[in-house]
């Protein structure tokens, strides 16, 4: 069998398939193509039997067509929102992702955007490195036991995320409409029926839902506004929040803070109004990483693509 890592060029995540070559070992070879589109591929690629895709390359419908026997793509990561499913779908290709590599780090992520928000360490930094130590430049701080936290999604990390903003004594709510009810109650948080319920009643609100056209933009200009005052985090997927409501929300001082560690368009420049705020904190897409999750991630899809394969 013949397997093609497709990896975006600037963006290496994969220098050396090694890892995957060692799971694969005598069933499949594996090359590794350093591209930002597949029209810059080789001929021969539509010829494999798989593909491990890896960030920022899309595979849209007229490249999926053109494979000639290939049976799966796995996406190396949880998000599948750069693969034309139905494409996929049409022509009889299994498309499977790598649900359980990153959990506790994008939980990690996502609480540490919260403490940096909500203790204002930017902005504490800022007043140290002017020359002052007056804590009361700062601003005001809200105590963390007396917030009530707001899960958008409740899967594997909306539940870790909840588990640690329990333990440092916050009341969790959250809105998801397709997590079966129980959950609720062995895990100690609050269900909301809607999201308008969700962001009226949280202090801060954390995005943990999957990017699909029922979330694409589920944070617009209206809820922006329910958010007045309040703190928003996103570490799921950019388009989950309209960018230009977002823009016109900062630049408005709506809200209390924002912190995003994934962005509407994250080949494009970040608007200089995001850059020049200390109440904005970015990173860049990372909150997956950690030096144990990328080995493990790699070898887990791998393993998925080769179960796909011998079925
Ligand atoms: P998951 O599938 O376990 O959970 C997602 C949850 O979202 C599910 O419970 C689902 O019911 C819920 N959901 C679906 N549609 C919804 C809607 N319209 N409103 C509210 N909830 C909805 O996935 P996960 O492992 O928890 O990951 C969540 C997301 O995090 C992924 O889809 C991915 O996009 C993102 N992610 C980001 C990074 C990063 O590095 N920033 C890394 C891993 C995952």
């Amino acid at each position: 069998m013949k397997i093609a890592i497709i990896d975006s060029c600037d963006n290496s995540y994969v220098n050396e398939p090694d890892l995957e070559r060692e799971v694969l070992a005598t069933k499949a070879d594996v090359e590794l193509y350093h591209v930002r589109n597949t029209s810059e591929l080789p001929p021969q690629v539509l010829g494999y039997d798989g593909l491990i895709s890896w960030h920022l390359v899309p595979l849209r419908a007229p490249f999926i067509n053109s494979l000639r026997q290939c049976r799966g793509i796995v996406r190396a990561a949880v998000g599948f929102d750069n693969i034309d499913l139905q494409a996929a779908r049409e022509r009889g290709i299994v498309v499977a992702n790598v649900p359980d590599y990153g959990t506790e780090e994008v939980a990690d992520h996502s609480l540490a955007m919260a403490l940096n928000l909500l203790r204002r360490l930017p902005q504490g930094h800022a007043v140290v490195a002017s020359g002052s130590w007056d804590w009361r430049e700062v601003g005001p701080l809200p105590r963390l036991s007396q917030l009530d936290i707001g899960l958008i999604g409740f899967g594997r990390i909306g539940m870790a995320v909840a588990a640690r903003f329990k333990a440092f004594g916050c009341r969790v709510r959250f809105y998801d409409p397709y997590v079966s009810s129980g959950v609720e109650k062995a895990l100690g948080v609050r269900r909301c029926e809607s999201l308008t319920g969700l962001l009226q009643g949280s202090d801060l609100v954390s995005i943990h839902a999957p990017l699909n056209e029922e979330t694409r933009h589920l944070i617009g200009r209206r809820e922006l506004e329910t958010l007045k005052g309040k703190y928003l985090i996103n570490t799921a997927r950019g388009p989950i929040i309209d960018c230009s409501a977002l823009a016109d929300a900062v630049s408005d001082h709506l809200l209390a803070g924002v912190a995003l560690d994934v962005f509407e368009d994250e080949q494009a420049a970040i608007p200089m109004l995001f850059l020049q705020r200390n109440d904005v904190l970015l990173s860049p897409h990372v909150a997956f990483y950690s030096q144990a999750a990328l080995p493990e991630l790699r070898r887990k899809a791998a393993q998925v693509l080769l179960s796909l394969l011998e079925q």
